[in-house]
């Protein structure tokens, strides 16, 4: 399998996320470097983030309400401009229904994204079931705000992004090449601080040594995902271009 580097960049760019804090994971480095370039960039997360913590007396009213801030800072320090949207499905019990995939088709057709992003669907062993729902709510949502004869009553005109990237990829097939925009990504997760020991591994009495070696973790990533198209650093995907 071949792999591409670097689609043009999109005007609009729209990610679709499960969990506040998967876009910067998965796809942060590569929006920092659009929007650099010009791009304006949305962001949708699908999930209120109620069950991000281990701290079992943890109130998670307020836990709702500092993930939203958090992922507005994240966006923030990438450069977004565009929407921040949540559309507040109970974390771990999102499901793929008609009602949230015609929600975010209709975002779609507002947005009118050139490029979406969002989980694979096909990435096989995946426990989290958010992760799997996301996928494919993004991908039946691509369709159904394409096609015109879904959702007459909304009197959006139907819209077709050129293409969709997938991460978590199953069979990465593409590299955006996000050389240079490592410290953006890495600043944009640390803004997640409710995450920093479940998600980073960084305890809050950490003396540098945890938040070194998340960092190490983040940049490998990178440079692996970079090797894929001999980039020093790059973000994986598989790229849908027929939409
Ligand atoms: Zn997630």
């Amino acid at each position: 399998m071949s792999t591409s580097t670097n689609l043009p960049v999109p005007k609009v760019a729209l990610a679709i996320g499960a969990h506040p804090d998967d876009i910067e994971f998965q796809c942060g480095a590569t929006l920092a470097k659009w929007i650099s370039q010009g791009a304006v960039v949305h962001q949708v997360v699908l999930t209120d983030g109620s069950k991000g913590s281990w701290d079992p007396d943890v109130d998670t009213e307020w836990l709702i309400t500092e993930r939203q801030v958090e992922q507005r800072n994240a966006a923030i320090t990438l450069g977004v401009t565009g929407e921040v949207l949540f559309l507040g499905q109970v974390d771990g019990e999102l499901r793929d229904t008609l009602e949230l995939r015609r929600e975010i088709a209709l975002w779609i057709r507002r947005l009118k994204p050139d490029i979406v992003l969002g989980h694979d669907p096909w990435h096989r062993y995946r426990l989290h079931p958010d992760h799997r729902h996301a996928g494919w709510l993004t991908i039946d949502a691509v369709v159904a705000a394409r096609d015109p004869h879904f959702y007459p009553e909304a009197e959006l005109a139907a819209h077709r992004p050129s293409a969709i990237l997938l991460f978590e990829a199953e069979e990465p097939d593409h590299v955006e090449d996000v050389t240079g925009y490592a410290e953006l990504k890495i600043a944009a997760l640390l803004d997640h601080r409710s995450q920093l020991r479940s998600t980073m591994g960084i305890d809050p009495d950490d003396d540098g040594t945890q938040a070194a070696a998340f960092r190490t973790r983040v940049l490998g990533k990178l440079t692996s995902d970079g090797r894929l198209a001999r980039v020093a650093e790059g973000e994986a995907y598989h790229l849908i271009d027929r939409v």
